[in-house]
């Protein structure tokens, strides 16, 4: 895996890395290859969850430097002794699902990450919270807006901070694009299309269980080009319309969307065509177009490099590791308060799973549904 010290090394070893770094610096809000010595205060981290993605996130932490992992919540002692081992995390800071309440009486922690299966979410980060401690949540952060209301207020009420793991907000040509945008360089918006899709795997995992995932595709990766659209667009949508088709009703059982087709409405009259799949490859792209310019990630949303080009010319940013300028980013947001460029609080979180709601009730209503601002 590519991280930022290799990527730093290679820049040294090539002569390029202060132009390189200082030239990002200038005139862009992109959080990144900080390459200042840091001896501030330290996010201390559990990760809850220690599946595929934990596993990356832990691995890319390895590079942070406000941001380290103290602890680890698990149902599986292996490995959290795999864990203990790789990443030097003391027995008393290593919890369980039952015995996790606890950690409010650990000071080596101050935040929890949760990276578990989306249906835990909610319960989770309420507890998380409960414990007296900053909660980071994979998205989806609930399976409806009901249940990430709950987790608002309940982290809202113990006066600790919940973000989502939205890390494409961080992404140096992401926000080179919604810098321009913002500028007015595109002109008037008038069109995003958002592709987001792969062809899943392994029909007994729980991906495509209701129960733990909440649903399918939309949940999972359609999600991208839901969030995609509002931070591109630069609007909040008014109205969603959706199609749902089929073709394996044995994988995608009851109430888990192979694809979802939908649409959003903007207020200024700008529209969005965005596809959710579990059913292709070779879908993950973002294209938005304004009256004087057009703009386009692809790939859009993966792990990187993310590809970028305007109508103006190519988007040379060097890749950079999403999850470890997400967690040095966000130790910013909880120990100092940072706002980042496009949100990564509950609130926003709250924002997707509205729009999420919509889209199903549209799917299978066949109507264009309202949404309340
Ligand atoms: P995995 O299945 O790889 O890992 C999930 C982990 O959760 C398991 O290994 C297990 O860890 C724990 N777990 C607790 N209860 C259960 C249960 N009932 N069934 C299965 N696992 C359980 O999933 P991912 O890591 O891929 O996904 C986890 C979350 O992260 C999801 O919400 C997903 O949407 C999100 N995600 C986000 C990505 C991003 O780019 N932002 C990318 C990939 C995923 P243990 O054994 O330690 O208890």
């Amino acid at each position: 895996m590519k991280t930022r010290r290799d990527f730093l090394q290679k820049l040294a070893a090539a002569g390029l890395a202060l132009p390189v770094l200082s030239t990002m610096a200038k005139g862009s809000a992109m959080p990144i290859l900080d390459t200042t010595p840091y001896d501030g205060p330290m996010l201390r981290v559990a990760i809850m969850g220690l599946g595929g993605y934990g596993s990356r996130v832990a691995e890319a932490m390895q590079d942070c430097k406000k941001a380290r992992i103290t602890g680890v919540i698990s149902g599986t002692p292996s490995k959290i002794k795999d864990w203990q081992k790789k990443y030097n995390i003391p027995e008393k800071n290593c919890y369980n699902y039952s015995n996790f309440d606890a950690i409010k009486d650990n000071p080596d922690i101050d935040a929890v990450y949760v990276i578990t299966p989306n249906a835990l979410h909610r319960e989770q980060v309420i507890r998380v919270a409960k414990a007296g401690k900053h909660a980071i949540c994979e998205k989806p952060m609930a399976l409806n807006a009901a249940e990430a209301q709950e987790m608002v207020d309940a982290c809202k009420k113990a006066n600790v901070k919940l973000l989502i793991g939205y890390r494409m907000h961080l992404e140096p040509k992401t926000l080179e694009i919604i810098r321009l945008r913002k500028e007015g360089k595109f002109g008037k918006i008038l069109f995003f299309q958002g592709l987001s899709g792969f062809r899943i795997g392994d029909p007994t995992q729980w991906r495509l269980n209701k129960q733990l995932a909440g649903g399918g595709s939309m949940m999972d990766i359609g999600i991208y080009s839901v969030n995609g659209a509002r931070y591109m667009v630069g609007e909040e949508p008014v109205w969603v319309t959706a199609q749902e088709t089929k073709t394996d009703p044995v994988k995608f059982k009851d109430g888990v969307d192979e694809t979802i087709q939908f649409q959003l409405g903007f207020p200024s009259g700008a529209v969005a065509s965005c596809l959710s799949t579990y059913a292709m490859n070779n879908l993950d792209s973002f294209f938005l177009d304004g009256e004087k310019g057009f703009a386009e990630l692809k790939p859009a949303t993966g792990y990187g490099p993310i590809e970028g080009r305007t109508s103006f010319g190519e988007l040379n940013f060097p890749h950079v590791t999403h999850q470890t300028v997400q967690m040095d980013e966000m130790a910013e947001m909880i120990l100092n308060g940072k706002q980042p460029v496009v949100p990564m609080d509950g609130a926003e979180g709250l924002k997707d799973m509205k729009i999420i709601d919509a889209i199903y009730q549209a799917a299978k209503t066949g109507k264009k549904v309202p949404l309340s601002r």
